[in-house]
């Protein structure tokens, strides 16, 4: 087990957190974010190392054997896992380490971090999910379907967070999270 200052960021696939986490980001600099491994392919313009680090099945395999990720989660047909030695490092240095991660392995993290905080991010509904997640315009029709089948799983559990949030409106959702970050700082 380790300790220290890690919030997670959950909810279902376009509901907005990784556009949360980016202007939170550029906001504050004692934030960082802990960057996934995935064995998903990279979409047009992500860069391995800055958006995910991006491995084949055989090498997460081998990071789960090895106990080398904090918490990992199949979804939508591939691996998805936070590698334990950023984090680590990171909270040591005293940043407060943010993970935009997706629901199961939110849930999975209180067993490797106890303290950690988990923050749920609810979608307005599912029809704005749904236009939020064409209006990205990164995914595949069948991407989008499984995301969307997933998302009412998801959003089934919410309850069991620390904190649930629904994204409405950007700024006022940006705020509240900011309250709750910063003021559960040690
Ligand atoms: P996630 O990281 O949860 O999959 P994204 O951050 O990629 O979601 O957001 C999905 C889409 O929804 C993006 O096009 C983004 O600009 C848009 N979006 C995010 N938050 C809001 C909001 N509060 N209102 C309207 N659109 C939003
Ligand atoms: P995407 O393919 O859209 O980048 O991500 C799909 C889902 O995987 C999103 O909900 C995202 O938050 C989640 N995700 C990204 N990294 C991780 C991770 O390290 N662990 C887990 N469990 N989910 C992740």
């Amino acid at each position: 087990m380790i300790s220290g200052k890690l919030i997670v960021l959950t909810g279902p696939s376009g509901v907005g957190k990784g556009t949360l986490v980016r202007t939170l980001l550029s906001r504050h600099p004692k934030l960082y974010l802990s960057i996934s491994a995935t064995t998903r392919s990279p979409r047009l313009g992500e860069i391995n190392g800055q958006d995910y680090y991006f491995i084949n099945n055989t090498k997460f395999e081998s990071m789960i054997q090895q106990n080398q990720l904090l918490e990992w989660a199949q979804y939508a047909g591939n691996y998805y896992g936070t590698p334990r030695i950023n984090v680590q490092e990171k909270i040591n240095k005293g940043f407060i380490v943010l993970l935009e991660i997706e629901v199961a392995g939110a849930e999975a993290i209180k067993k490797t971090f106890s303290n950690a905080l988990r923050i749920f991010i609810l979608p307005p509904s599912l029809k704005e999910l749904e236009s939020r997640l064409r209006g990205r315009a990164t995914d595949s029709e069948q991407s989008i379907t499984k995301r969307l089948k997933l998302a009412k799983e998801e959003l089934a559990v919410s309850q069991k967070f620390d904190k649930v949030i629904t994204n409405h409106n950007l700024e006022k959702t940006l705020r509240q999270l900011e309250l709750i970050i910063f003021s559960t700082q040690s």
